[in-house]
């Protein structure tokens, strides 16, 4: 299991890209194949597996999108 879960609210997502941008080891991007009811492609993670839990992400959205959590 990966050592954190994270999770994006891709109802609120406005694909800003800026948890694009802050995620250090580069693991999220915009989902092209899905649109929001807003008209938004919404931020999703690449490779859980390789998270940190830094956090960066979930504190950089502006609308709260993102929940970081700690596996047992
Ligand atoms: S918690 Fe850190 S490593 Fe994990 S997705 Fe967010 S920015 Fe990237
Ligand atoms: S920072 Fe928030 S609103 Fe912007 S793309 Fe990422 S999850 Fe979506």
């Amino acid at each position: 299991m990966a050592k954190f879960n994270v999770t994006f609210n891709e109802a609120l997502c406005k694909a800003c890209g800026l948890c694009v941008t802050a995620c250090p080891k580069n693991l999220i991007k915009l989902n092209m194949e899905v649109t929001n009811d807003s008209g938004y492609t919404p931020a999703t993670m690449t490779d859980i597996e390789s998270c940190i839990g830094c956090q960066s992400c979930a504190r950089m959205c502006p609308d709260c999108v993102i929940t970081i959590e700690k596996n047992d």
